[in-house]
């Protein structure tokens, strides 16, 4: 698909920005189909995911990709590294700052030319731990 230099902002687009704004949860498109429903009754998934793609591939929302998993969506687009529970399946952020001299090192180590990097960390959430030392 083309990219889409010029967006325009379509009440749906709107509204599916406005709910991902709303929460730091990371929904899926089929979690985020819900929330936007409540404004717009109508709206079908596929609406929901053509508009998702059509507004991360413009650079307005962040779709976090993982191979195997389903995809989720952020409204947070600043650079920021993500945490994933492995046993509830949350994702959150991680509140620090970004590592600076990691990009150097792998072009060092690999020729490849480094423009940024994309960092998610697993494992298990807090309260999944605390479930775990309850048992
Ligand atoms: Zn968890
Ligand atoms: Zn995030």
């Amino acid at each position: 698909m083309d990219p889409t230099p010029k967006l325009r902002m379509t009440t749906q687009r709107q509204v599916i920005m406005e709910e991902l704004h709303k929460v730091k949860s990371h929904p899926t498109a089929g979690e985020l189909c819900q929330m936007v429903r409540r404004r717009l009754p109508r709206i079908s998934l596929g609406t929901v995911y053509r508009n998702l793609d059509i507004l991360s591939r413009s650079g307005l929302i962040q779709k976090l990709d993982v191979a195997g998993q389903e995809m989720r969506f952020d409204g947070d687009i600043r650079d920021h590294y993500h945490l994933r529970c492995l046993e509830c399946g949350g994702v959150s952020d991680v509140e620090m700052a970004l590592l600076t001299d990691i990009d150097q090192e792998v072009e060092k180590a690999s020729g490849f030319e480094v423009l940024g990097h994309r960092l998610e960390f697993v494992g298990r959430c807090p309260s999944c731990r605390r479930d775990k030392r309850a048992n």
